[in-house]
């Protein structure tokens, strides 16, 4: 069994509160950690570094767990640049760009899906993205959902059925037809594939009652749920999201003080202090990428509400991979501070996939971890845009 030591660690954020400073980052200084079998065996001092077969020098710099991207759609073909450049001249987004890329999804080879989703998952990993969730959605018939969902497959654990993105053109005037498709023959085709559901619950997307029908089907057959809930506007999805038992109700922009308290209800008690089993999932690269204002983070924290941050990278509102930049916009443009944006978007997606392996590091969690160039976790927002990941661990394997 061969061994590896983290050593010279400046800062480690372990995000296990209560065995260091920062609150619930956990931050133990001039650190070391040990990996065996792609699972982290022991933290403590450099000092006690027990000895090990091979040895990474952090060499003072700051290490934290690999990033969780909990909302990503990755696979798809095109790009909907001139799409960008003309919201950037002033059209609004509205979400019917999706339909464009459906119709260069469904004309594309397998091949071609699959080294865009390679692309895209290498472009994350460069960027400190350990886990990162994949979503289908841009194939919307059975075949196309199902073969979406096996390509992602091929890269993450974390794949989500999202028959239910829009309506496509060839059912516009029979949505009810639609729905029965994607919980009859979409879904068998695609749950072997797929370990969440998802519903774009939105005006112009699917209704509260076609949302829940169709996130109950997926429940039936052993689906987790999360919801693409008040992104465009105030709606039901949050509350849907809720009832439903919802891992994540995603983008959350638009809510009202009854969206603020339903989540808030599902609080729980967790090992790292009290959590609300349905996170709310803000992915501000969207925004930005669509000139909107931003989801009010304060009141969903200040509520007690666990919030997790995610890139949401697709071709039309967000593309951008990069954990660091939604960390960036948190501190900026959300008022979240460094330590709370670190957190979201580490052990705050890891409690959106409800995984407690990931996005924390101590005996027995996944090695999967991230050492900067830099001193401090505070640097990922305080040098927006700067290439700050100086090497990822991925199941403990140096990539
Ligand atoms: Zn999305």
């Amino acid at each position: 069994m061969s061994s590896l030591l983290v050593d010279n660690i400046g800062e480690l954020v372990t995000n296990v509160p209560g065995t260091g400073e920062g609150g619930p980052l956990g931050i133990r200084r001039r650190a070391a950690l040990l990996v065996e079998e792609g699972e982290v065996v022991w933290v403590g001092p450099a000092a006690d570094a027990p000895a090990a077969d091979r040895r990474i020098d952090a060499d003072g710099a700051a290490v934290l767990p690999g990033f969780v991207d909990s909302h990503a759609h990755l696979v798809f073909a095109g790009d909907r640049a001139a799409e960008f450049a003309a919201r950037m001249a002033g059209q609004p987004y509205t979400g019917g760009g999706i339909r464009t890329t459906v119709g260069a999804t469904r004309a594309a080879s397998d091949e071609e899906l699959r080294a865009t989703v390679r692309r895209l998952r290498v472009e994350a990993l460069r960027q400190g993205t350990t886990t990162i969730e994949i979503k289908s959605g841009y194939g919307l018939t059975v075949a196309d959902e199902a073969r979406s969902l096996r390509i992602a497959a091929e890269v993450s654990e974390e794949t989500t059925f999202l028959g239910a993105h829009v309506v496509p053109a060839e059912y516009a005037d029979r949505p009810d037809d639609y729905v029965s498709l994607v919980c009859g023959p979409m879904l068998a085709a695609a749950a072997p594939h797929a370990r969440w559901i998802d519903v774009f619950c939105e005006r112009g997307a699917f209704d509260a009652d076609h949302a829940r029908a169709i996130l109950a089907c997926g429940q039936a057959v052993g689906l987790g749920v999360r919801v693409h809930a008040n992104q465009l506007g105030p709606g039901p999805g949050v509350r849907l999201g809720v009832e439903l038992g919802a891992a994540s109700v995603d983008h959350c922009t638009h809510l009202t003080d009854a969206d603020i308290d339903a989540l808030a209800s599902t609080v729980v008690d967790a090992p790292s202090g009290p959590q609300t089993s349905t996170v709310a999932t803000l992915l501000p690269g969207a925004e930005f990428s669509t000139r909107s204002p931003y989801p009010d983070a304060r009141r969903l924290l200040d509520a007690g509400v666990t919030v997790a941050l995610a890139t949401d990278c697709n071709p039309g509102s967000s593309y951008t991979s990069s954990m660091p930049f939604c960390v960036a916009l948190a501190v900026r443009e959300m008022r979240m501070t460094p330590a709370e944006a670190v957190w979201a978007a580490t052990a705050g997606g890891a409690r959106a996939l409800r995984r407690t392996d990931i996005g924390v590091l101590r005996p027995g969690a996944r090695a999967d971890l991230v050492i900067l160039d830099a001193p401090s976790h505070l640097h990922l927002a305080y040098r927006p845009g700067v290439p700050l990941i100086r090497q990822v661990l991925q199941n403990g394997v140096p990539r």
